[in-house]
């Protein structure tokens, strides 16, 4: 089964992809992940696309798009993947369709973390003494939750009319949100 995970910067995905993970024996495709690695390692990508992350943009579709075509295409991560940051746009979501479509798989459940701002400003800051990651200050993870806000709607809709989205209140304990969206995996294996 393939998965994807949507919520704001700061809504715990991440945190949540890891359980579900674990649980269900899925891999995590998290393409912000995969970016900061290449910056982190800085291979030319990563010198490529260091200022528009630390700006809060998106990187390209297509560097994205042909990130995540790695893996769809490994057999070893066939219809197991969880898509943790894509897509981010409308433009992402018919490129998945059309790269699953490509290698015979398809996405089984759409899983949507629905956290307020105010709460998304608190976890952030509270991440920046734990991580110190570059991109985690207060104007910048407001600008994010806004990109994010505003590149997803349309996303959320190509969802919503395929029957495939579920959204799932993020603002509680990690183990009461899990415990939900295990219940829902488990309800679409059957
Ligand atoms: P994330 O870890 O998902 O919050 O992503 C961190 C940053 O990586 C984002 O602010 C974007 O700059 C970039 N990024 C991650 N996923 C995508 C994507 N699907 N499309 C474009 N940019 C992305």
């Amino acid at each position: 089964m393939n998965i994807v995970i949507f919520g704001p910067p700061g809504a715990g995905k991440g945190t949540q992809s890891n359980l579900i993970v674990k649980k269900f024996k899925l891999h995590q495709l998290s393409t912000g992940e995969l970016l900061r690695k290449e910056i982190k390692n800085k291979t030319s990508l990563g010198n490529q696309i260091s200022f528009i992350m630390k700006d809060g943009n998106l990187v390209s579709d297509k560097i994205v798009g042909d990130l995540i075509e790695k893996y769809i295409s490994n057999k070893i991560f066939k219809s197991r993947l969880i898509f943790d940051g894509y897509p981010r746009n409308l433009v992402q979501a018919e490129y998945l369709e059309s790269l699953l479509k490509k290698y015979n798989q398809k996405i089984d459940l759409v899983l949507k973390l629905s956290v307020p701002l105010e709460i998304i400003k608190k976890r952030i800051l509270e991440r920046k003494n734990l991580e110190k990651r570059t991109d985690d200050n207060e104007d910048i993870a407001i600008k994010r939750f806004q990109t994010y806000e505003n590149n997803i709607k349309p996303v959320i809709n190509f969802y919503k009319q395929s029957n495939l989205l579920k959204v799932v209140n993020g603002e509680g304990p990690i183990t009461e949100i899990s415990d939900k969206i295990s219940g829902l995996i488990e309800g679409i294996k059957g």
